[in-house]
């Protein structure tokens, strides 16, 4: 039962929105964001098939002691806390002198580290809240085209060809969520952080960003066509609402302190044809607010 579904992390919503209408003060902050989130969506469709009674927290972020840390994906069986941790590493890469490597002989961090670290400021949360329950963290390699030489077996770590069996030994374990789980999801629901103090937001203005319909599809900006709009680059069309409302949607999310008035969505899709098409579709879909110039729409 999942209890917490995964989201887009808000920085990496706000970067995918930005990333069409002006270039990114950091391309490789959202690059890193987007290949951590592709990985642990892998890991989310590999878990998709366990069957065992248990919980599943996603996206845990937790304090101890102003130690903030994150957990990608939380399984809580009758027994055990298990962590798991994604990697979307890709390449080969090697263990030398307890050093973690590339094959270019370059160190990378040595992702048992952060594993440890989450591990045992978990065990203190839930001593903290007098909640007795072992914790085992486990890395799970998530990028297909991954390889690390010499790894050796004591490792907690599950690779790509390893998963079925993962996913076989969890199922094939004696699990019962009681009353005594419900309460640890509960409160660990609760501890959570909701504002990640490492989200990092790019300073942005309305009048900077490239205005348009951008495409739901490759994310170029689409053309009017009068009765629907059309993107060039990938040929996906969408229908006028579906385009607009979409468009307000990413409006709101960037700019959730302006209006919806009937020039500002005109403005924010770059139209030039007429403003009718607009003021039909916030008639029907808000709520005005006022009368005249001065009138704007909510939800
Ligand atoms: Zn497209």
């Amino acid at each position: 039962m999942i209890l917490k579904p995964r989201e887009v992390p808000a920085e990496l919503k706000t970067l995918r929105l930005l990333r069409p209408r002006m270039p990114l003060p950091d391309e490789q902050r959202y690059l890193y964001l987007e290949k951590g989130f592709k990985g642990e969506q892998q890991l989310d469709a590999w878990l998709e098939d366990l069957t065992t009674d248990c919980f599943v927290i996603n996206d845990l972020l937790l304090n101890q002691n102003r130690n903030f840390f994150q957990i990608d994906k939380m399984l809580i069986l009758q027994e055990t806390i298990y962590l798991l941790e994604s990697k979307y590493s890709k390449g080969d890469f090697f263990i030398v002198d307890d050093k973690w490597k590339a094959m270019s002989g370059i160190e990378i961090q040595d992702p048992r580290l952060q594993l440890k670290r989450s591990e045992t400021l978990l065990r203190k949360l839930l001593h903290q809240h007098r909640l007795n329950f072992p914790v085992e963290s486990t890395l799970v390699f998530t990028h297909s085209e991954f390889y690390l030489y010499n790894a050796p077996p004591q490792l907690p770590a599950v690779f790509p060809n390893q998963i079925h069996r993962f996913l076989e030994t969890l199922n094939r374990l004696d699990s019962k969520m009681t009353h005594k789980h419900n309460k640890l999801a509960e409160k660990l629901l609760a501890l959570h952080v909701h504002d990640n103090p490492h989200t990092q937001f790019p300073d942005y203005n309305y009048h900077e960003l490239k205005k348009g319909v951008v495409c739901a599809n490759c994310r170029s900006f689409m053309a009017d066509k009068g009765v629907n709009w059309a993107c060039a680059k990938c040929e996906y069309e969408e229908d006028n609402k579906t385009a607009i409302m979409r468009s307000i949607e990413e409006y709101k999310c960037l700019f959730p302190d302006r209006k919806i008035t009937t020039n500002n969505i005109y403005d924010w899709c770059g139209m030039t044809s007429s403003k009718k098409k607009i003021n039909r579709i916030l008639t029907n879909n808000f709520t005005r607010v006022g009368h005249g110039n001065a009138s704007y729409y909510v939800d």
